[in-house]
C-alpha cells in the first residue's frame, strides 16, 4: 500500500484554510484519499509523500507534451521578461491568433480569454447578441465550464430506462433557477430530436453547443452523418453551431475536432492544451459573427493575453504545428489500447474504447455508448472499483469513468510497459475483490446470486 501519510496531514491543515483543501471541488478524493502534488515531470507526477505516478489526467487535458516542458518552460521566461500585463496588448497576440487561424479555418478571428469556461461564457454572449435570441442547446452528458447558463445535468444515474427523459438538475447548489429557462438539451446522435427541438423552439434558441468527441463523457462520439445534419439543422433555424474544443483543440488533430470531422464551427473555444498547462483560452470563430465584438459585445478580463501564457502557447503550438507530436501521442494511444484489449480479452472482461487514442474512454461493454444515456449499460461499478487499484501502484486515471485518459507526447515506451504490466496487476486485484464483495452479499440477502 503506498502512504498517503503526507498527504492526509496535509489535507486536515488545508481544510481548515480552504473548502474542502482544495481550489477546486474535483480535486476533493474524499479526506483520506485527495493528494497533493509535489511536482511533475514528463508523463509522471509525483505526490508530497513521493509516491509516483504515470499521469493519464494530465491536468483533465492541459498537458499535451509533459509537465515541466523545456520548450515550452523557456518561453514562458521569455513571456515574464516582457512584464505580464498591462491593461493594453502586445504584438504576439497577433502572432498566436494568427498561428491560431492558421490550424483552424473556422478561426478566422480570435480573442483571447484565461479559462475554458470564459471561453465558452463569451461564446455564447456573442451568439445571443449575434442572433438577438438568448436560449442554446447543450449535449446531454456535456460539461462546459462553471457558469450558471451551462450547469445543468440529466440525471442518468437515478433514470430507469424506458420512463420518459432523466430529470434535467443543476450541477449544484446556487445556480439560479431563471438560467434553466435558457437551457435545452438533446441527446448525442439523434438529429430528430434536434429538428424537432429547433422546430418548436427556433425563435428562442440563438446556440447549439457540442463537443463532437465529449471530453467530460467518456469521450463519446458523434458519428459524421450526425455532424453533418447538425451543420445542415443550425443553418436552416439560424441557430449558431458553438464547438467547444476545450479539450479535443490541439490534442485530437492540429486543426481540433473540426479537422476530424471536416465540419466548421460558427463559433469554437479552446483551452487546455494551448500552452501545455500556462492558462489561456480563446474564442474563436467567423468573422461576421467575432466582428459582432466591435459592436456592442463586451470581451475583456483584466488578466487576458497574460504575457507568460502568450509565449508558452506560442511555443506550444509551434511544436504541435510543426512536428509529429501529435501523431506520436495517439500512435502511443493506439499501442496502449492494444495492450489494454489484450489484458481484458484473455480475461474475458468485455470492454470498447471510445473518443480518441489522445483522449480515450475506457467502457467496460462491448459497444461503446453512442450517448449519455447508453453509458448506464457499462460496467462502471467495475471501473470505479479499478481506479483505486491503479492509484495505489502508481497509474493515475481520474476515479469516474465518464473522464477520459489522457495523453502526452512524454509518455513513452517505459510509460507503456509499466501501465500494461500495473494495468494487468490491477484488474487481478480488483476481480477477486468484487467476487468476494458479491458472494458476501449474497450471503448477507442484499442480492440475489
Ligand atoms: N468546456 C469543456 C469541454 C471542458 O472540458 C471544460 C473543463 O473541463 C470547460 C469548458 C471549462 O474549462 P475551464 O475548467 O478551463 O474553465
Amino acid at each position: 500500500m503506498r502512504s498517503l501519510s503526507r498527504s492526509n496531514a496535509h489535507f486536515k491543515k488545508a481544510a481548515t484554510k480552504m473548502p474542502l483543501g482544495v481550489s477546486s471541488n474535483f480535486r476533493y478524493w474524499g479526506d483520506d484519499k485527495t493528494i497533493y502534488i509535489d511536482r511533475g515531470k514528463g508523463g509522471r507526477i509525483w505526490d508530497i509523500d513521493d509516491n509516483e505516478y504515470i499521469d493519464y489526467r494530465l491536468a483533465y487535458g492541459p498537458i499535451i507534451l509533459g509537465y515541466g516542458d523545456e520548450r515550452v518552460d523557456a518561453a514562458a521566461r521569455e513571456g515574464m521578461n516582457v512584464g505580464g500585463v498591462f491593461a493594453l496588448s502586445t504584438e504576439l497576440e497577433y502572432e498566436v491568433a494568427t498561428r491560431i487561424s492558421k490550424m483552424v479555418p473556422a478561426a478566422e478571428l480570435v480573442r483571447f480569454s484565461n479559462s475554458g469556461t470564459e471561453a465558452v461564457m463569451a461564446a455564447l454572449r456573442i451568439a445571443r447578441a449575434f442572433t438577438g435570441k438568448d436560449g442554446h442547446v447543450v449535449m446531454e452528458g456535456g460539461y462546459h465550464g462553471v457558469f450558471s447558463e451551462v450547469m445543468w445535468y440529466s440525471e442518468v444515474e437515478e433514470w430507469t430506462p424506458g420512463e420518459g427523459s432523466p430529470e434535467v438538475q443543476p450541477y449544484g447548489d446556487g445556480v439560479p433557477a431563471v438560467t434553466k429557462r435558457l437551457f435545452h438539451s438533446v441527446q448525442m446522435n439523434d438529429a430528430n430530436a434536434l429538428e424537432d427541438l429547433l422546430k418548436a423552439k427556433h425563435k428562442e434558441i440563438g446556440a447549439f453547443l457540442i463537443e463532437p468527441i465529449m471530453g467530460n463523457c467518456c469521450g463519446i462520439r458523434a458519428d459524421a452523418q450526425y455532424m453533418k445534419d447538425v451543420r445542415e439543422i443550425c443553418d436552416r433555424y439560424d441557430v449558431l453551431l458553438i464547438i467547444d474544443e476545450v479539450k479535443t483543440g490541439f490534442r485530437v488533430a492540429k486543426g481540433g475536432v473540426q479537422e476530424l470531422y471536416g465540419i466548421k464551427a460558427d463559433l469554437c473555444t479552446f483551452a487546455k492544451a494551448i500552452g501545455n498547462g500556462y492558462p489561456l483560452a480563446i474564442v474563436a470563430g467567423r468573422e461576421d459573427i467575432m466582428r459582432r465584438i466591435e459592436d456592442g459585445v463586451v470581451h475583456g478580463g483584466t488578466f487576458t493575453a497574460h504575457s507568460v501564457s502568450l509565449a508558452a502557447a506560442a511555443k506550444t503550438l509551434e511544436i504541435l504545428d510543426e512536428t509529429t507530436a501529435l501523431a506520436d501521442i495517439e500512435a502511443y494511444g493506439r499501442k496502449l489500447q492494444t495492450g489494454l484489449s489484450g489484458i481484458l480479452k484473455r480475461r474475458g472482461i468485455p470492454h470498447s474504447f471510445t473518443g480518441h487514442p489522445a483522449l480515450m474512454g475506457l467502457f467496460f461493454s462491448d459497444t461503446p455508448p453512442s450517448n449519455y444515456r447508453e453509458w448506464i449499460h457499462s460496467d462502471y461499478a467495475f471501473y470505479d472499483a479499478l481506479a483505486p487499484e491503479l492509484h495505489e501502484l502508481g497509474i493515475l486515471i481520474e476515479p469516474d469513468s465518464r473522464e477520459p485518459w489522457f495523453l502526452c507526447e512524454s509518455h513513452n515506451v517505459e510509460c507503456l510497459a509499466e501501465t500494461l504490466d500495473k494495468f494487468e496487476r490491477a484488474i487481478d486485484i480488483t476481480l477477486p475483490k468484487l467476487e468476494q464483495q458479491k458472494s458476501e452479499a449474497v450471503a448477507g440477502g442484499l442480492i440475489h446470486p
